[in-house]
Protein backbone atom coordinates (compact mmCIF):
# COMPACT_ATOMS: atom_id res chain seq x y z
CA UNK A 1 0.00 0.00 0.00
CA UNK A 2 1.42 3.44 -0.96
CA UNK A 3 0.48 5.60 1.63
CA UNK A 4 2.12 8.98 0.27
CA UNK A 5 1.23 11.08 -2.49
CA UNK A 6 3.98 12.83 -4.91
CA UNK A 7 1.93 15.72 -6.98
CA UNK A 8 4.51 16.49 -9.41
CA UNK A 9 3.65 19.52 -11.89
CA UNK A 10 4.65 18.91 -15.40
CA UNK A 11 4.86 15.66 -17.99
CA UNK A 12 7.74 16.80 -19.73
CA UNK A 13 10.65 14.44 -19.70
CA UNK A 14 12.00 15.57 -15.88
CA UNK A 15 8.35 15.13 -14.50
CA UNK A 16 7.69 11.82 -16.80
CA UNK A 17 11.50 10.55 -15.16
CA UNK A 18 10.82 11.49 -11.45
CA UNK A 19 7.48 10.00 -11.64
CA UNK A 20 8.77 6.71 -13.39
CA UNK A 21 11.22 6.26 -10.36
CA UNK A 22 8.66 7.50 -7.19
CA UNK A 23 6.16 5.44 -8.49
CA UNK A 24 7.91 2.59 -7.01
CA UNK A 25 7.40 3.58 -3.47
CA UNK A 26 4.46 6.26 -3.44
CA UNK A 27 1.14 7.31 -5.34
CA UNK A 28 2.51 9.90 -7.87
CA UNK A 29 -0.35 12.12 -9.69
CA UNK A 30 1.38 14.69 -12.76
CA UNK A 31 -0.66 17.56 -13.71
CA UNK A 32 0.03 18.86 -16.65
CA UNK A 33 -1.39 22.05 -18.68
CA UNK A 34 -1.37 20.81 -21.68
CA UNK A 35 -3.45 18.01 -23.75
CA UNK A 36 -0.25 15.90 -24.62
CA UNK A 37 2.41 15.24 -22.62
CA UNK A 38 6.74 15.90 -23.39
CA UNK A 39 6.81 19.49 -23.26
CA UNK A 40 9.50 20.71 -25.31
CA UNK A 41 9.64 17.49 -26.46
CA UNK A 42 7.09 17.40 -29.78
CA UNK A 43 7.72 15.38 -32.63
CA UNK A 44 5.07 15.36 -34.87
CA UNK A 45 4.84 13.12 -38.45
CA UNK A 46 3.58 15.63 -41.14
CA UNK A 47 3.02 14.14 -44.89
CA UNK A 48 4.17 17.04 -46.43
CA UNK A 49 7.46 16.48 -44.64
CA UNK A 50 7.71 13.19 -45.70
CA UNK A 51 8.00 11.80 -41.82
CA UNK A 52 9.00 13.31 -38.32
CA UNK A 53 9.33 17.15 -37.54
CA UNK A 54 10.83 17.96 -34.47
CA UNK A 55 9.41 21.15 -33.12
CA UNK A 56 11.88 21.06 -30.12
CA UNK A 57 14.82 18.84 -29.47
CA UNK A 58 16.50 16.29 -31.97
CA UNK A 59 19.90 15.74 -31.51
CA UNK A 60 21.75 14.02 -28.97
CA UNK A 61 24.73 15.50 -27.88
CA UNK A 62 27.60 13.50 -27.61
CA UNK A 63 27.61 10.89 -24.35
CA UNK A 64 24.16 11.79 -23.27
CA UNK A 65 24.27 8.67 -20.66
CA UNK A 66 20.71 8.51 -18.95
CA UNK A 67 19.70 9.59 -22.57
CA UNK A 68 20.65 6.87 -24.28
CA UNK A 69 20.10 4.16 -21.35
CA UNK A 70 16.62 4.74 -21.35
CA UNK A 71 16.52 4.83 -25.32
CA UNK A 72 18.31 1.56 -24.96
CA UNK A 73 15.64 0.01 -22.31
CA UNK A 74 12.84 1.43 -24.32
CA UNK A 75 14.35 -0.29 -27.43
CA UNK A 76 14.12 3.24 -29.85
CA UNK A 77 17.31 3.26 -32.35
CA UNK A 78 19.23 6.17 -32.42
CA UNK A 79 21.27 7.03 -35.46
CA UNK A 80 24.54 8.52 -35.25
CA UNK A 81 25.05 11.72 -38.07
CA UNK A 82 27.79 12.64 -39.92
CA UNK A 83 28.09 15.12 -42.23
CA UNK A 84 29.95 18.18 -43.81
CA UNK A 85 29.61 21.46 -42.51
CA UNK A 86 29.67 24.70 -44.42
CA UNK A 87 30.35 27.88 -43.60
CA UNK A 88 29.35 31.02 -46.10
CA UNK A 89 32.22 33.32 -46.05
CA UNK A 90 32.68 36.17 -48.35
CA UNK A 91 30.25 35.58 -49.95
CA UNK A 92 30.87 31.98 -50.66
CA UNK A 93 29.01 28.52 -49.18
CA UNK A 94 31.67 26.37 -48.49
CA UNK A 95 32.72 23.04 -46.64
CA UNK A 96 34.67 24.56 -43.06
CA UNK A 97 36.99 21.89 -42.03
CA UNK A 98 38.78 24.39 -39.51
CA UNK A 99 37.69 26.31 -36.21
CA UNK A 100 38.31 30.15 -37.09
CA UNK A 101 42.07 31.11 -36.35
CA UNK A 102 43.12 31.77 -32.58
CA UNK A 103 40.13 29.47 -31.21
CA UNK A 104 42.72 27.34 -29.83
CA UNK A 105 44.13 30.20 -27.80
CA UNK A 106 40.27 31.12 -26.72
CA UNK A 107 39.77 27.56 -25.05
CA UNK A 108 43.09 27.53 -23.08
CA UNK A 109 42.02 31.43 -21.89
CA UNK A 110 38.47 30.08 -21.16
CA UNK A 111 39.79 27.41 -19.25
CA UNK A 112 41.97 29.54 -16.78
CA UNK A 113 38.89 31.42 -15.94
CA UNK A 114 37.27 30.23 -12.06
CA UNK A 115 34.95 33.13 -11.50
CA UNK A 116 31.74 34.78 -13.08
CA UNK A 117 33.41 36.52 -15.71
CA UNK A 118 30.92 37.21 -18.51
CA UNK A 119 31.90 36.02 -21.99
CA UNK A 120 31.20 39.68 -23.42
CA UNK A 121 33.87 41.15 -20.55
CA UNK A 122 36.36 38.22 -20.96
CA UNK A 123 36.42 39.00 -25.13
CA UNK A 124 37.42 42.74 -24.23
CA UNK A 125 39.88 42.04 -22.24
CA UNK A 126 41.99 39.38 -23.91
CA UNK A 127 40.82 39.20 -27.33
CA UNK A 128 40.36 43.10 -27.96
CA UNK A 129 41.35 44.85 -31.57
CA UNK A 130 40.89 43.94 -34.97
CA UNK A 131 42.91 40.75 -34.57
CA UNK A 132 40.29 39.37 -33.17
CA UNK A 133 37.41 40.71 -34.93
CA UNK A 134 36.75 36.97 -35.88
CA UNK A 135 37.31 34.96 -33.41
CA UNK A 136 34.90 37.56 -31.07
CA UNK A 137 32.01 37.44 -33.78
CA UNK A 138 32.54 33.13 -33.88
CA UNK A 139 32.52 33.17 -29.67
CA UNK A 140 29.34 35.41 -30.01
CA UNK A 141 27.40 33.67 -32.78
CA UNK A 142 28.15 29.79 -30.90
CA UNK A 143 26.94 31.30 -27.30
CA UNK A 144 23.63 32.60 -28.94
CA UNK A 145 23.23 29.80 -31.76
CA UNK A 146 24.47 26.83 -29.61
CA UNK A 147 24.03 27.88 -25.88
CA UNK A 148 20.54 30.71 -26.59
CA UNK A 149 23.02 32.80 -24.53
CA UNK A 150 23.29 36.61 -23.64
CA UNK A 151 26.92 37.35 -23.89
CA UNK A 152 26.74 40.24 -21.95
CA UNK A 153 25.70 37.66 -19.48
CA UNK A 154 26.84 33.93 -19.42
CA UNK A 155 29.22 33.56 -17.67
CA UNK A 156 32.68 32.24 -19.61
CA UNK A 157 33.48 28.82 -16.92
CA UNK A 158 30.15 27.53 -17.36
CA UNK A 159 30.75 27.80 -21.57
CA UNK A 160 33.52 26.11 -20.99
CA UNK A 161 32.78 23.55 -19.13
CA UNK A 162 30.46 22.70 -21.86
CA UNK A 163 32.59 23.46 -25.21
CA UNK A 164 35.81 21.80 -23.61
CA UNK A 165 33.66 18.59 -23.11
CA UNK A 166 31.73 18.93 -26.34
CA UNK A 167 31.40 15.42 -28.13
CA UNK A 168 31.59 15.58 -32.01
CA UNK A 169 29.60 12.60 -31.88
CA UNK A 170 25.78 13.34 -32.32
CA UNK A 171 22.82 11.36 -32.69
CA UNK A 172 19.28 11.40 -33.99
CA UNK A 173 16.47 9.30 -33.13
CA UNK A 174 14.25 7.99 -36.40
CA UNK A 175 11.15 7.62 -34.51
CA UNK A 176 11.26 11.33 -32.45
CA UNK A 177 12.37 12.26 -29.20
CA UNK A 178 8.48 11.75 -28.72
CA UNK A 179 8.66 7.77 -28.94
CA UNK A 180 10.54 8.07 -25.77
CA UNK A 181 7.82 10.20 -24.39
CA UNK A 182 5.28 7.59 -25.13
CA UNK A 183 7.58 5.19 -23.44
CA UNK A 184 7.84 6.74 -20.28
CA UNK A 185 4.11 7.46 -20.33
CA UNK A 186 3.26 4.05 -20.42
CA UNK A 187 5.92 3.03 -17.70
CA UNK A 188 4.51 5.93 -15.42
CA UNK A 189 1.13 4.56 -15.85
CA UNK A 190 1.93 0.85 -15.62
CA UNK A 191 3.61 1.80 -12.11
CA UNK A 192 -0.18 2.91 -11.14
CA UNK A 193 0.46 6.93 -11.73
CA UNK A 194 -2.41 9.30 -12.60
CA UNK A 195 -1.78 11.75 -15.65
CA UNK A 196 -4.13 14.53 -15.72
CA UNK A 197 -3.83 16.72 -19.32
CA UNK A 198 -5.51 20.11 -19.74
CA UNK A 199 -4.94 20.60 -16.35
CA UNK A 200 -2.74 23.51 -15.59
CA UNK A 201 -1.54 24.49 -11.67
CA UNK A 202 -2.36 27.92 -10.75
CA UNK A 203 -2.33 27.78 -6.78
CA UNK A 204 -0.23 25.48 -4.52
CA UNK A 205 -0.78 25.79 -0.71
CA UNK A 206 0.94 23.65 1.36
CA UNK A 207 2.49 23.26 5.05
CA UNK A 208 5.09 20.68 6.07
CA UNK A 209 4.03 17.07 4.52
CA UNK A 210 0.25 18.71 3.03
CA UNK A 211 0.10 20.20 -0.45
CA UNK A 212 -2.53 21.49 -2.60
CA UNK A 213 -2.81 22.23 -5.72
CA UNK A 214 -5.49 24.45 -7.26
CA UNK A 215 -5.87 24.24 -11.07
CA UNK A 216 -7.17 25.99 -13.64
CA UNK A 217 -9.95 23.73 -14.91
CA UNK A 218 -11.52 23.93 -10.89
CA UNK A 219 -9.79 20.93 -9.74
CA UNK A 220 -7.64 20.60 -6.67
CA UNK A 221 -5.21 17.84 -5.56
CA UNK A 222 -3.80 17.45 -2.61
CA UNK A 223 -0.57 15.09 -1.71
CA UNK A 224 2.37 15.04 0.78
CA UNK A 225 5.00 16.39 -1.97
CA UNK A 226 5.36 18.24 -4.52
CA UNK A 227 8.10 18.47 -7.25
CA UNK A 228 7.40 21.23 -9.89
CA UNK A 229 9.04 20.51 -13.01
CA UNK A 230 7.88 23.69 -15.14
CA UNK A 231 10.18 25.01 -17.53
CA UNK A 232 12.69 28.21 -16.51
CA UNK A 233 10.30 30.91 -18.50
CA UNK A 234 7.23 29.65 -16.85
CA UNK A 235 8.70 30.13 -12.72
CA UNK A 236 10.11 33.27 -14.04
CA UNK A 237 7.03 34.53 -14.78
CA UNK A 238 5.64 33.80 -11.58
CA UNK A 239 2.93 32.03 -13.66
CA UNK A 240 2.27 29.74 -10.14
CA UNK A 241 1.59 31.08 -6.42
CA UNK A 242 2.72 29.94 -3.63
CA UNK A 243 1.43 29.96 -0.26
CA UNK A 244 3.14 30.61 2.17
CA UNK A 245 5.30 32.24 -0.37
CA UNK A 246 8.82 31.09 -1.71
CA UNK A 247 10.07 33.98 -1.64
CA UNK A 248 14.30 32.98 -1.77
CA UNK A 249 13.28 30.06 -4.53
CA UNK A 250 11.66 32.87 -6.52
CA UNK A 251 14.49 34.96 -6.59
CA UNK A 252 16.54 32.27 -7.39
CA UNK A 253 15.11 31.47 -10.69
CA UNK A 254 15.65 35.25 -11.61
CA UNK A 255 19.40 34.16 -11.52
CA UNK A 256 19.35 32.00 -14.17
CA UNK A 257 19.92 32.92 -17.77
CA UNK A 258 17.14 32.00 -19.64
CA UNK A 259 17.77 31.37 -23.68
CA UNK A 260 15.39 32.29 -26.64
CA UNK A 261 14.99 30.07 -30.03
CA UNK A 262 13.20 29.86 -32.95
CA UNK A 263 13.02 26.98 -35.29
CA UNK A 264 11.33 27.09 -38.68
CA UNK A 265 11.29 23.28 -40.42
CA UNK A 266 11.03 23.70 -44.42
CA UNK A 267 10.02 20.99 -46.59
CA UNK A 268 11.01 21.61 -50.65
CA UNK A 269 10.22 19.64 -53.77
CA UNK A 270 13.48 18.96 -54.54
CA UNK A 271 17.09 19.38 -52.50
CA UNK A 272 19.58 21.91 -53.50
CA UNK A 273 22.12 21.47 -51.37
CA UNK A 274 24.70 19.15 -51.26
CA UNK A 275 24.24 15.85 -50.19
CA UNK A 276 26.70 15.81 -47.45
CA UNK A 277 25.37 18.69 -46.11
CA UNK A 278 24.75 17.98 -41.90
CA UNK A 279 25.05 21.88 -41.56
CA UNK A 280 25.40 25.35 -42.82
CA UNK A 281 26.52 28.50 -41.12
CA UNK A 282 26.10 32.06 -41.77
CA UNK A 283 25.95 35.33 -40.70
CA UNK A 284 21.88 36.05 -41.79
CA UNK A 285 19.52 36.55 -39.52
CA UNK A 286 18.26 32.55 -39.27
CA UNK A 287 22.35 31.69 -39.26
CA UNK A 288 21.92 28.22 -38.92
CA UNK A 289 20.01 25.46 -40.93
CA UNK A 290 20.71 21.95 -40.98
CA UNK A 291 19.78 18.57 -43.39
CA UNK A 292 18.01 15.14 -42.34
CA UNK A 293 21.30 13.23 -42.50
CA UNK A 294 21.57 10.27 -42.02
CA UNK A 295 18.02 10.21 -43.65
CA UNK A 296 18.18 12.30 -46.93
CA UNK A 297 14.86 13.82 -47.26
CA UNK A 298 14.08 17.60 -48.93
CA UNK A 299 13.81 19.26 -45.70
CA UNK A 300 16.42 22.11 -44.06
CA UNK A 301 15.81 23.25 -40.63
CA UNK A 302 16.84 26.74 -39.82
CA UNK A 303 17.82 27.76 -36.00
CA UNK A 304 17.84 31.60 -34.44
CA UNK A 305 18.93 31.56 -30.64
CA UNK A 306 19.70 33.87 -27.77
CA UNK A 307 19.96 37.69 -28.63
CA UNK A 308 19.63 36.84 -32.70
CA UNK A 309 15.99 36.41 -31.83
CA UNK A 310 14.84 39.33 -30.33
CA UNK A 311 13.13 41.54 -33.55
CA UNK A 312 11.68 38.17 -34.59
CA UNK A 313 9.74 36.86 -31.22
CA UNK A 314 7.10 39.02 -31.69
CA UNK A 315 6.40 38.26 -35.37
CA UNK A 316 4.13 36.24 -36.67
CA UNK A 317 4.82 32.86 -38.21
CA UNK A 318 4.63 34.41 -41.92
CA UNK A 319 6.44 37.21 -41.56
CA UNK A 320 8.96 34.36 -39.85
CA UNK A 321 9.00 32.70 -42.87
CA UNK A 322 9.55 35.47 -44.87
CA UNK A 323 12.76 36.36 -43.16
CA UNK A 324 14.15 32.48 -43.13
CA UNK A 325 13.66 32.47 -46.98
CA UNK A 326 15.71 35.45 -47.03
CA UNK A 327 18.11 34.05 -45.06
CA UNK A 328 18.16 30.96 -47.37
CA UNK A 329 18.32 33.10 -50.41
CA UNK A 330 21.41 34.76 -49.32
CA UNK A 331 22.99 31.73 -48.02
CA UNK A 332 22.42 29.43 -51.28
CA UNK A 333 22.57 32.34 -53.63
CA UNK A 334 19.05 31.12 -54.55
CA UNK A 335 16.26 33.64 -55.77
CA UNK A 336 13.17 33.76 -53.24
CA UNK A 337 10.85 33.12 -56.31
CA UNK A 338 12.56 29.84 -56.68
CA UNK A 339 12.53 28.94 -53.28
CA UNK A 340 8.89 29.64 -52.72
CA UNK A 341 7.86 27.70 -55.83
CA UNK A 342 10.07 24.73 -54.51
CA UNK A 343 8.26 25.23 -50.75
CA UNK A 344 5.83 22.38 -49.78
CA UNK A 345 5.53 22.80 -46.44
CA UNK A 346 7.12 25.28 -43.74
CA UNK A 347 6.01 25.06 -39.95
CA UNK A 348 7.52 27.79 -37.22
CA UNK A 349 8.31 26.68 -33.67
CA UNK A 350 8.82 29.65 -31.84
CA UNK A 351 8.68 28.80 -28.51
CA UNK A 352 8.55 31.53 -26.64
CA UNK A 353 4.60 32.23 -27.60
CA UNK A 354 3.60 28.40 -25.78
CA UNK A 355 2.64 29.93 -22.53
CA UNK A 356 3.23 26.91 -21.28
CA UNK A 357 7.22 26.85 -21.86
CA UNK A 358 8.04 30.69 -22.52
CA UNK A 359 11.26 30.40 -24.36
CA UNK A 360 14.02 28.11 -25.43
CA UNK A 361 16.46 26.41 -22.83
CA UNK A 362 18.67 27.89 -19.81
CA UNK A 363 22.30 29.31 -19.79
CA UNK A 364 24.36 30.31 -16.72
CA UNK A 365 24.61 33.96 -15.27
CA UNK A 366 26.60 35.44 -12.34
CA UNK A 367 24.93 33.89 -9.54
CA UNK A 368 23.52 30.87 -11.61
CA UNK A 369 25.45 28.00 -9.44
CA UNK A 370 24.42 29.66 -6.22
CA UNK A 371 20.48 29.42 -7.21
CA UNK A 372 21.14 26.02 -8.87
CA UNK A 373 22.33 24.42 -5.10
CA UNK A 374 19.25 26.77 -3.52
CA UNK A 375 16.76 25.52 -5.44
CA UNK A 376 18.17 21.54 -5.51
CA UNK A 377 17.16 21.87 -1.85
CA UNK A 378 13.66 20.57 -0.81
CA UNK A 379 11.80 23.33 1.35
CA UNK A 380 10.47 21.99 4.36
CA UNK A 381 11.30 18.60 2.81
CA UNK A 382 7.92 19.31 0.75
CA UNK A 383 8.52 21.22 -2.02
CA UNK A 384 10.96 20.16 -4.74
CA UNK A 385 11.92 21.73 -7.64
CA UNK A 386 13.17 19.61 -11.37
CA UNK A 387 14.02 20.19 -14.55
CA UNK A 388 16.49 21.36 -17.47
CA UNK A 389 17.00 24.77 -15.46
CA UNK A 390 18.39 23.18 -12.47
CA UNK A 391 20.68 20.96 -13.75
CA UNK A 392 24.53 21.44 -12.92
CA UNK A 393 26.99 19.13 -15.25
CA UNK A 394 28.24 18.92 -18.91
CA UNK A 395 25.26 18.23 -20.92
CA UNK A 396 23.22 22.11 -19.75
CA UNK A 397 19.52 23.41 -21.50
CA UNK A 398 19.40 19.14 -23.11
CA UNK A 399 17.04 16.46 -22.87
CA UNK A 400 19.87 14.96 -20.73
CA UNK A 401 19.47 17.85 -18.38
CA UNK A 402 15.86 17.45 -17.56
CA UNK A 403 16.50 13.20 -17.14
CA UNK A 404 19.22 13.80 -14.77
CA UNK A 405 17.73 16.58 -12.90
CA UNK A 406 14.92 14.39 -12.42
CA UNK A 407 16.32 11.38 -11.63
CA UNK A 408 18.22 13.47 -9.08
CA UNK A 409 15.16 15.03 -7.18
CA UNK A 410 13.60 11.77 -7.39
CA UNK A 411 15.76 9.76 -5.82
CA UNK A 412 16.42 12.47 -3.10
CA UNK A 413 13.07 11.76 -1.94
CA UNK A 414 13.20 7.89 -2.25
CA UNK A 415 16.18 8.09 0.37
CA UNK A 416 14.35 9.96 2.46
C1 LIG B 1 13.65 24.44 -29.98
C2 LIG B 1 14.35 23.55 -28.99
C3 LIG B 1 15.31 22.68 -29.46
C4 LIG B 1 15.99 21.85 -28.57
N1 LIG B 1 16.91 20.98 -29.06
C5 LIG B 1 17.50 20.09 -28.24
C6 LIG B 1 18.30 19.04 -28.78
O1 LIG B 1 18.49 18.94 -29.99
N2 LIG B 1 18.82 18.13 -27.90
C7 LIG B 1 18.58 18.21 -26.55
O2 LIG B 1 19.07 17.34 -25.81
N3 LIG B 1 17.80 19.18 -26.03
C8 LIG B 1 17.25 20.12 -26.82
N4 LIG B 1 16.41 21.07 -26.32
C9 LIG B 1 16.21 21.16 -24.85
C10 LIG B 1 15.21 20.12 -24.32
O3 LIG B 1 14.08 20.10 -25.12
C11 LIG B 1 14.81 20.50 -22.88
O4 LIG B 1 15.97 20.68 -22.09
C12 LIG B 1 13.95 19.43 -22.20
O5 LIG B 1 12.99 18.90 -23.07
C13 LIG B 1 13.28 20.07 -20.98
O6 LIG B 1 12.49 19.15 -20.28
P1 LIG B 1 11.79 19.55 -18.90
O7 LIG B 1 11.00 18.40 -18.47
O8 LIG B 1 12.80 20.11 -17.97
O9 LIG B 1 10.86 20.79 -19.24
P2 LIG B 1 9.56 20.88 -20.20
O10 LIG B 1 9.73 20.01 -21.37
O11 LIG B 1 9.36 22.33 -20.45
O12 LIG B 1 8.40 20.29 -19.31
C14 LIG B 1 7.68 21.05 -18.38
C15 LIG B 1 6.21 20.67 -18.48
O13 LIG B 1 5.49 21.46 -17.52
C16 LIG B 1 4.24 21.79 -18.09
N5 LIG B 1 3.73 22.97 -17.37
C17 LIG B 1 4.18 24.24 -17.41
N6 LIG B 1 3.45 25.03 -16.58
C18 LIG B 1 2.54 24.22 -15.99
C19 LIG B 1 1.50 24.42 -15.05
N7 LIG B 1 1.26 25.65 -14.52
N8 LIG B 1 0.73 23.37 -14.68
C20 LIG B 1 0.94 22.13 -15.21
N9 LIG B 1 1.90 21.89 -16.11
C21 LIG B 1 2.70 22.91 -16.50
C22 LIG B 1 4.57 22.06 -19.55
O14 LIG B 1 3.42 22.00 -20.37
C23 LIG B 1 5.59 20.96 -19.83
O15 LIG B 1 4.95 19.79 -20.31
C24 LIG B 1 15.71 21.91 -27.17
C25 LIG B 1 14.73 22.81 -26.71
C26 LIG B 1 14.06 23.62 -27.61
C27 LIG B 1 13.01 24.56 -27.10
Amino acid sequence: MKDKTILIIGAGIAGLMAARILSAKYKVVILEAANSAGGRIYSSAESSFGGIVEYGPEFIHGDAEETMRLLKEAGIEYKSIHGAMYRKEDGVLKEARDMVEHWDTLMRKMATVKDETTLADFLREHFPGEPYRELRAQAERYAAGFDLADVQQVTVKSLYDEWANEDERQYRIPAGYGSLVSFMVNECRKNGCDIHMDTKAKEVLWQQDEVQVICDNGKTYSGNKLIVTASLGVMQAAAIHFTPVLEKQMAAFKNIGWGKVIKIMLAFDTQFWKDDMLFAFSNETFPTWWATLPEQRPMLTGWCGGNMTKTLVSKTDEEILDIALHSLSNIFDLPITQLKQNLRGSKVANWQKNERVQGGYSYSIPGTAHSRMLLNMPVDDTIYFAGEALYDGVHPGTVEAAITSGMFTANKIMSE
